[in-house]
Parts: C-alpha cells; structure tokens; sequence
C-alpha cells in the first residue's frame, strides 16, 4: 500500500516553488527572445504551417503512415484512449513484456497509459526525471514540461529516501545522480520502450524527439520493441520546416537556444538480437472533431511549450493541479473541451490575454476561452441573469416598462440589505436614443459623445 511521503497541497493554496520556477523560466525566454530579431516572423511562419497541416490533416496523415511503413515501421490509428491502450497491451503482450520504460510523454498521461499496464501486471518505469519524481510521489505531472514543479529539492531528498532507500542528499546535482544511478540498468532490462513524438515530417516519414536528459534516446533504443504515441496534430509537412520550431520551441519551454539532444528515427534500430520492432500509434481522442470547429482548431497548433502555463496568473497561484486535467493553463482549458472527458475548465482564466501574446505559435489563447465561455452551460443562475438583462437592454420597449418597476422594487429592499446600500447613490441609466448593444458595437460607451464627436472634440 502507498503511504503518503508528502503533504498534498489543499485549497486555497499558493505553492511558492510553481510561482518561483515559473518566474525563472520567463525570465530566461524574454532573454532570449530580446535577442531575437526575428521571433514575431517565426511565430507567423510557425503558426501558417500548422494551419496548412490541421486544415488537410487526413492528406498529411496518410502521407506519413506511407513513409513510415516504407522504413519498416508499423502504423496504428486509435480513435480514442480504450483503443490506444487497448493497442498497447497487446503488443506489451505479444512482445512478453514484463518492465516498460517510459521517456516524458504528455499523450501517454492522457489516455492514462501507465496504470493501465501496471493493471495489466507490468512493471512500467518513467524514465524522465521529472516524472520519475512524480511517479515515486503517486502524483501527477504539475506543468507540460516540469512535471516535478510543484516539489522543491527538500521534498525530493525525502522521496528518493523513504521510496529508494538512498542516502539523503538535497543538492541537484547529487539528486540527478542519484536518480540516473536508479534509472540506468532499467533500459537495459525493459522489454517495452514508449516515447511520444514532437514532430513527424509527413513527406519523408521522419520522427523527431526532444530532450534535455538523453534518457528518451536511451528508451527508444536499448529495449528490444519501441512504441511511440504520437497525438495527429504532431505532424509537420517536410523535415526542412523543423527549423522554426527548433528555435520556437526550446526558448518558449526552457529558454534554451536548442534542446540538448533532437533525435530523430528514421528507420529501425540494429541490435545485438537483430533489427528493433518499432510501433506508430496515431491518436485522434476528440483532435479531429477538434480540427473540424473552425473557430477553434487552433487549439491544435500548440507545441506543448509550456509558457502560456508559466504567464497564466491563476497558474503560477496552485500550477497544474489545480486544473484537475492532464493538460493545465490556457491550452488546457480548450483541449479539456474537446479531449477525452470534454470538461469546462473556462472558470479557471482572468482574460488579461497574456497567453496569447506568449505563444510561440500565435495562437489566441485568451479569444478561444471568452468564445468557449460564452457557449458554457455552467452557472445557470448567472447565464440566466445575463440573457434576460441581454434581453430586456435590448428592447426599448421592455426596457421602458421595466425600469420604473426595478427602481420601485430597489426602494423597497431591507437597508441592512448590501444591495440596498449599494443601489443609494446609483441610478438606472436613462434610455438612450439608441439601444444599449447599438452603443457598444459602434464603439461609444453609454452616456459618452459619439467616437467622431470626440475626436472633434481633440481637435
Ligand atoms: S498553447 Fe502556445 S504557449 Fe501554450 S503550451 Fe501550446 S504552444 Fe506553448
């Protein structure tokens, strides 16, 4: 039985580790950024290929799964996570797998793959240290990038020795070696590896993969099969197109220049005991119903950075728990409506629109929420009483009759009431000449001259 190492954060709550570490990555990017002349064209660059790719998703698909097969590869489609799980375990079984290693994948944390092999008997280790971490926890992953954020070294110390039985250490670097010594003799025993992919160029059936620990090359290469778990929106239309995202990405994640290792797969690895089995499997999980709502398919150019996550002012409060999903942030809220359980998280964003002018892919994050939000059937009451004001500041004629009625009512309410007290020194507007919406989409506030009128008035 699990006993709990750590305490769990309870609400309301403020994690300082999440604000302090989401201030260090900032920081780093608009270093990095600054020194980046071209950034907003890499943004227009990256965001018009990802548009391309979504809006012919199929073409790019079949292309891919051609190529991949051509270098001896086999191509799997799931249209969901049963099926995506369901894929796994009988190749987990075909393959007499007893030990999975597992590099950082946030595709195989959305259809829960881990508990599902070890439900099925298997041993499965994350290999990542982050989420090797969190693994040893029973948590889950706190950011797309920094699984481990929410957990300071101290935290970790006690970890490694209550879970590992290794001596107490508290600095980074001895707890990195603590964990790589943990971690090694693993590649070596497992019989599964699993990845996830950041990119796949269609035209020559090139997968790529990035990390910062050399623990990913290790999982896709040593064990004798190797899955990889690859969301559709990953794909890219050639290899030559990678460059742009190379830049984008590791300077919105870590504020990097480059990640420290890009792998990429082309062709199956040679091994001692002959040629590795590799595995491709497509998952859809709500991405094409995704990519057919024009108005936020969007959603699906995100690159998994991270930085709309760090910027988010609700985020940097409670971090990635706090969302209760897989994916957190901005990006969290739009996939959580689409992906898997469909959840409205539109709560959970203040609308300053930081976010959008973050991400390395353009995409309008906070534009997406409000559109979201309007169509959220949450808080009946509140819905209820903004139609009907909608309603009734949109008809004059109802507006007229209301009005007299709402101040008589007003007068009428207990003083010890707030409303009461509130409502002393305020008057319900006068009915303008136009209606109240007419005011507001031709730009002038109620109560203010015309946009022109003022103008003049400057002059
Ligand atoms: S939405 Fe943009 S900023 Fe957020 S994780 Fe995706 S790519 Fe990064």
């Amino acid at each position: 039985m699990r006993v709990a190492i750590l305490t769990p954060p309870t609400f309301p709550f403020e994690i300082p580790a999440i604000r302090a570490a989401a201030q260090r990555a900032l920081a780093a990017r608009e270093k990095l950024v600054a020194a980046s002349p071209h950034w907003e064209s890499w943004r227009r660059q990256a965001h018009a290929l990802k548009k391309e790719v979504i809006t012919h998703l199929d073409d790019y698909l079949a292309q891919l799964q051609v190529q991949v097969q051509g270098w001896g590869g086999q191509v799997f489609q799931a249209a969901d996570s049963q099926q995506a799980n369901s894929i796994l375990l009988t190749l987990a079984r075909r393959h007499q797998t007893r030990l999975v290693v597992k590099a950082k994948s946030m595709t195989s944390e959305e259809i829960g793959l881990s508990a599902n092999l070890m439900a099925a008997g298997m041993e499965v280790v994350e290999t990542d240290l982050g989420e090797f971490i969190v693994q040893l926890a029973g948590d889950t992953p706190a950011h797309l990038t920094a699984p481990a954020m929410h957990l300071n070294r101290r935290d970790i110390a006690k970890l490694f020795a209550a879970r590992l039985d290794l001596p107490w250490q508290s600095e980074p670097e001895a707890l990195s070696r603590q964990g790589a010594a943990y971690l090694r003799p693993r590649f070596w025993q497992a019989q599964m590896g699993v990845t996830g992919v950041n990119f796949a160029a269609a035209a020559s059936g090139h997968l790529v993969m990035l990390e910062n620990e050399g623990n990913l090359r290790l999982t896709a290469s040593a064990p004798p099969v190797h899955v990889a778990l690859m969301g559709l929106e990953k794909i890219i239309p050639t290899l030559a197109d990678l460059e742009v995202f190379l830049r984008l990405l590791p300077a919105s994640a870590t504020g990097q220049r480059l990640t420290a290792y890009v792998n990429f797969m082309a062709g199956l690895k040679p091994q001692p005991q002959g040629r590795q089995a590799f595995y491709l499997i497509l998952l859809d999980n709500g991405r094409r119903r995704l990519a057919a709502t024009p108005h936020l398919r969007e959603a699906l150019y995100c690159l998994r950075c991270g930085a709309c996550l760090n910027i988010c002012p609700i985020f940097q409060v409670g971090g990635g728990h706090l969302y209760g999903q897989v994916y957190p942030g901005a990006i969290g809220i739009l996939l959580a409506a689409y992906l898997g359980g469909q959840t409205d998280l539109t709560d959970l964003c203040s609308q300053c629109g930081a976010c959008s002018q973050i991400c390395p892919v353009a995409i309008d994050l906070a534009g997406h929420i409000a559109r979201l939000r309007c169509g959220s059937r949450r808080h009946p009451v509140l819905r209820t009483a903004v139609q009907s004001a909608d309603l009734i500041l949109s008809a004059p004629f109802l507006y007229r009759r209301l009005v007299p009625l709402g101040r008589r009512l007003w007068r009428q309410l207990p003083p010890m009431l707030a409303a009461a007290r509130w409502g002393q020194d305020r008057q319900l507007p006068a009915l303008p000449e136009q209606s109240f919406f007419e005011l507001i989409s031709s730009g002038q506030a109620p109560g203010q001259p015309p946009p022109d009128a003022a103008r003049s008035e400057k002059k």
